[in-house]
């Protein structure tokens, strides 16, 4: 271990009632008699990591994705969470997070997911309108919603984020605009905005292939981009990151995603779960794919005094040379709209200046009006209004 700071940890749940057209995550439905069994395989890598870093590694966040998190009962988010309890030093106030669907929740659930220590809830919106959720092959409708913000208030939950999709095949502006009026209504405290894109392997993807589905038009993408960027801001949403904004709170802060902060700040986390990626002590680590098999893998025997911080369920270890971590540092931390890379962080963590090594794509950058520096005294390098469209074209430079 080459970090003294607190790590994240993702907890994968690759289980969900059924597959969404457009969804290129690993997940499967028809397995959640696995579920059990998984369960148990997720806290035996996680006392088996945390026995190979020789040394107690302090956690500040937790995060469960999937999949579907929310179709597990609350006794197994609550073993797991114990077992993180039990191996790691989690801070008291540390963010945990679980993303659920909204067709999946009930008052009761909700109530035990708080007693149990979960936190912060994400629910998986995606749509207001009847025919874009129909399109999409989301499960629930726009009243699961409605209900679940109900119980999840009620239910003490008071950092509450929710996902929504644009640029879906032939969707106007104003189904869009409806979606956030109606997302705005419900009062979160965090939103994420995705741009639909149609992945290779999905059916989505093979139907735009064959002509079947339109791809989305980027420039109408691009106008609803735009269009939520001013309604948010508006709402008393700030803008951190390409695709997410939070609460603005008294005293200027944003009330972001802390768990995900980890990622764009490219610091360490460990990722337990079938398909888990992880980061930590110059490694990039994945998991095995198939829950069958991760099960396997977990019970399979294991010298708890291996190299940290690699598990019987990791697939693939690639080490992080100096230069690629400079690399995703900018990438990454580029994404976060406010923050940026921060000068004085860059020197302290490389011990060299990012003038020095990425001067000349800085310069060009800027002459291209995508990039600006930011901040008195402490400056911060960061994206323009512009270069958040275009973000894409200022990272590849980096890397
Ligand atoms: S519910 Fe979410 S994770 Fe599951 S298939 Fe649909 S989009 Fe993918």
């Amino acid at each position: 271990m080459n970090f003294d700071g607190p790590y994240s940890l993702y907890i994968h749940i690759p289980f969900c009632r059924h597959r969404c057209g457009y969804c290129d995550f690993n997940t499967y439905a028809g397995q959640e008699e696995l579920i059990e069994a998984y369960i148990s395989a997720l806290c035996r890598e996680i006392d088996l990591a945390a026995a190979s870093a020789g040394e107690a590694v302090t956690a500040h966040t937790v995060f469960f994705g999937g999949g579907t998190p929310s179709l597990l009962p609350v006794v197994q988010i609550e073993r797991v969470l114990n077992t993180i309890r039990r191996s790691f030093r989690l801070l008291p106030e540390a963010e945990i997070s679980l993303e659920a669907n909204p067709g999946t929740l009930s008052p009761k659930y909700l109530q035990d997911l708080r007693l149990v220590g979960v936190n912060r809830l994400s629910l998986g919106v995606q749509s207001a309108n009847p025919t874009e959720l129909r399109l999409l092959e989301r499960q629930h409708e726009f009243g699961d919603v409605i209900r679940a913000v109900t119980w999840a208030r009620r239910a003490g939950f008071d950092n509450l984020n929710l996902d929504l999709i644009f640029g879906l095949p032939g969707q106007r502006l104003e189904t869009w605009q409806r979606t956030l009026e109606n997302a705005l209504r419900l009062n979160p405290d965090h939103l994420a905005l995705y741009a639909l894109t149609l992945e290779h392997g999905t059916p989505f993807g093979r139907w735009a292939e064959r002509g079947l589905l339109a791809e989305p038009d980027p420039d109408v993408a691009a106008g609803m981009y735009e269009l939520a960027s001013e309604w948010l801001a508006e709402g008393g949403f700030e803008q951190y990151e390409i695709s997410n904004w939070g609460r603005r709170m008294p005293g200027g802060d944003v009330l972001a995603c802390r768990h995900n902060l980890q990622y764009w700040r490219n610091l360490p986390y460990l990722g337990f779960g079938a398909g888990a990626h992880g980061y930590a002590a110059d490694f990039r680590t994945a998991n095995v794919l198939a829950p069958a098999a991760y099960i396997r893998r977990c019970n399979s025997s294991w010298d708890p005094k291996s190299a940290f911080p690699r598990t019987p369920a990791t697939n693939s270890l690639e080490t992080i040379a100096e230069k690629t971590e400079m690399g995703e540092t900018m990438m990454m931390g580029l994404r976060l709209t406010r923050e940026g890379v921060g000068e004085e962080i860059f020197l302290r963590r490389f011990g060299r200046s990012l003038e020095a090594v990425y001067g000349q794509e800085i310069g060009k950058l800027q002459e291209l009006g995508l990039l600006e520096w930011a901040g008195n005294g402490k400056r911060r390098l960061r994206l323009t209004p512009r270069g958040r469209l275009l973000g894409n074209q200022v990272f590849y430079r980096f890397i």
